[in-house]
Parts: structure tokens; sequence; C-alpha cells
């Protein structure tokens, strides 16, 4: 098998892992780990990003570090297969996006809807601080550094990956060919590509406060599940409710299978015929939240609880932080290296430069 391609993929650590991050990238992330098609696996925690919009809440990024390692092991990524590592202890990603600056023009970036969005959230409006509006160019940084060829992420980075196959496309024409190009790999299921929060807002995400966390306990989760946000006209049982826009269902489509409803609910075969009722009338929310519950216990049980037992021993969680950093380092300062090249900044390390400017002192 032709074990060329690398994958790349980060979190920034403004929170606990939540299930859009699972459903949107972190489950496919396993699946690729152990499918042993991949010649390197990095995992990043995004801190340096994560400090884009958070600047004067350093405690915050500090404390989520290793929560995000944490919900990384619960799910089955492994250390021996995957090199797990943080942002801000690889400098030379800093100094690639110094450079890929040149290449990005002030209105591109104004361009990118994702960074539109997020502005509007995080009410910035005119105090956008200048890391945070730049943040596309620094994740083209940290894929390129790796040589990475797949990035599995959700529907909201697909302008970042867009962005970053535009710098490698400008470095290469005038520096020559240096970087890779890489591909977007999004969820096969359509509910997955942008999980909504259980509010019903557009995404499920930590700076909205609309998550089910993966280590949420049974009874949180349970509470979160049963006050979701459904068909707001859907009132008496007996109302035809709407599917579109239902969270609930769309966490259906999301995560149920048709063994479920063998297990969970019998009378239904299936979740077309489940929707059929609800759009017909007759269905309670209560009864279609409490199947839902019961899929989401039985998905994050067991991570829940593989996180309780890597918690007993957190210096081995930093232990495995450090040895990814280290790891990490050696193949983005490879890169960097590369870059330098190519760019002509390599002053010291070139024989033919130092001939040439002989040369050309003494009048030869
Ligand atoms: P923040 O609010 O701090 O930006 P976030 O919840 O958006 O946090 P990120 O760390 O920015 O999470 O995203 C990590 C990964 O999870 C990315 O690949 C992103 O596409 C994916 N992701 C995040 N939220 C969702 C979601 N609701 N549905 C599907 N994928 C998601
Ligand atoms: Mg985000």
């Amino acid at each position: 098998m032709n074990k060329e391609k690398i994958i790349l993929t980060a979190d920034r650590p403004t929170g606990r892992l939540h299930i859009g991050h699972y459903v949107g990238s972190l489950k496919r992330r396993v699946e690729l780990q152990d499918s042993g098609c991949y010649k390197k696996v990095f995992i990043m925690v995004a801190d340096a990003q994560a400090l884009t919009d958070n600047a004067e809440n350093p405690e915050k990024v500090r404390q989520n570090v290793v929560e995000v390692a944490l919900d990384y092991l619960a799910c089955g990524l492994d250390p021996k297969k995957s090199v797990i590592f943080i942002q801000s202890q690889i400098p030379e990603l800093c100094e690639l996006a110094f450079y890929y600056m040149n290449l990005v023009t002030v209105s591109r970036l104004q361009r990118n809807p994702t960074v539109k969005t997020e502005i509007q959230i995080r009410n910035f409006e005119t105090s956008i601080p200048v890391g945070f509006f730049t943040y596309p160019i620094s994740q083209a940084s940290d894929i390129t550094a790796f040589k990475a060829t797949t990035v599995p992420v959700g529907e909201d980075q697909e302008p970042m990956l867009e962005q970053t196959r535009e710098i490698v496309r400008k470095f290469n024409s005038i520096y020559g060919e240096t970087l890779i190009e890489p591909e977007i790999l999004l969820p096969d299921n359509a509910a997955c590509l942008r999980l909504p929060g259980t509010d019903g807002k557009a995404k499920m995400s930590k700076s909205l406060n609309n998550c089910i966390y993966l280590s949420e306990t049974a009874e949180e989760l349970q509470k979160k599940v049963m006050s979701m946000y459904t068909d707001p006209n859907h009132l008496r049982v007996e109302d035809p409710g709407r599917i579109e826009g239902n969270t609930v269902f769309t966490y259906l489509d999301a995560f149920s299978k048709t063994e479920h409803f063998e297990r969970y609910l019998p009378e239904y075969a299936n979740l077309e015929e489940l929707k059929a009722h609800y759009q017909r009338g007759g269905l309670g929310d209560v009864k279609v939240k409490r199947f839902l519950n019961a899929i989401m216990q039985e998905e994050l049980e067991p991570i829940r609880n593989r996180r309780k037992e890597f918690e007993k021993d957190i210096p081995a969680v930093y232990d495995m932080l450090q040895k990814g950093c280290h790891t990490a380092r050696e193949t983005a300062a490879q890169t960097l290296d590369e870059v330098r090249k190519a760019m002509k900044i390599n002053y010291f390390d070139d024989l033919e430069l130092i001939r040439g400017q002989v040369q050309k002192f003494s009048g030869k």
C-alpha cells in the first residue's frame, strides 16, 4: 500500500470537547488512525489559536489543554499511533505564518465567511484582534508544516482549507515546489457537517454555551437532551410536527442506527417511520427525546469511563504531550528548513551564495 498520506487536525482548548467535535472530526480521526493507511497522524491542541480570541484569559486556555487531551484519549486517539502535541510549543509554526502573510491580501482575509461569523458571535465589530483576523494564515502553517495531505474537519473549516491551498499554490509558484496542497475530509453524514447546538442555533460551539460535552455525566446528559430545542409550534402530542430545524431529529440523523430502533423503540422500523409519525401528529417530543437519550448514553458511556481512567494519571498525560511536541517539532523544523531555502533566506549553509558574493566584490 502506498502510505504517503499524512493527517493533521486540531481543536482549540477553549473548553472540553463536545459531540459536534465528535461527529464532525474526532470519530473519523480515530477510524483513520486505526485504519493503518496513513504514514503519520498529527493531532494538535491549538492553544496559540485559542489565545487569538482569549488573550485576556490565558488561564482558561491553560486549563483546557489537558481537558482536550483527555477527551482525545477517551475517544481512542492513541499516542502510539498518533502524534498528539501543543501548538505553542512549536515556534516554527509562527515563523512559517510570518512568511505566508506576505502571500495573502487583507481583502482575501475579509472574505472568509467562517471568520466573518465568528467576529459577529464574539462582538468584535471594529475591535478585531489582528491575530484573530489572521488565524486562517496560521492554520495554513499548521497544516503545511506537517506536509498534511488530509485534514478531517467539520464544514466550518472549508474556507480555512481553501485559504491554505491558495497559499501553497502561491508559495510553490514563486519559490518552487515545496509545500503540499491538503484536501479536506468532511463527514459523510450531512447532519454531522455542522451539528447544531442544543438551543437550535446553527452550530454547537464551546463559545456559544449550547454544547453536550463528551464527558457529561449520565444525569447531565439526560437533562440536556430532555430540554433540547424542538419544533416550537408542536405544542400538543396530536399536533403535526416539523422535522426541519428540529434539533432532536438532527441529532437522530447523526447518531441513530437501525439497531437502536430494535433495542429501544421496536414499534418503528427506522428513522423514516419515526419522522413520518412526528410529521403526521400523534408523537410527543418526550418520547423522541427519551429515545435520543438512550442512544446518546450508549455512545458516550464508554468514552466517559475511559476518560475517568486517564484522569487517574494526569502527569502521564502531560508526559505524552511533551513527547508529542518533541516529535512534532522535528517535522516542522525540517519543513521550515526547506521553506527558508526556497525563499533564499538560508545565508550560512549555501556555499554558492558566498562564492558568488566573493566573485562580485573581487570584480572577477
Ligand atoms: P470555539 O467556539 O472555541 O471555536 P468550537 O466548538 O468551534 O470551539 P473548534 O476547536 O473550533 O471547536 O473545532 C474543532 C473541530 O471540530 C473542527 O474540525 C471543527 O470543524 C469541528 N467542529 C466544531 N464544532 C462542530 C460542529 N458543531 N459540528 C461539526 N463539527 C464541528
Ligand atoms: Mg471553532
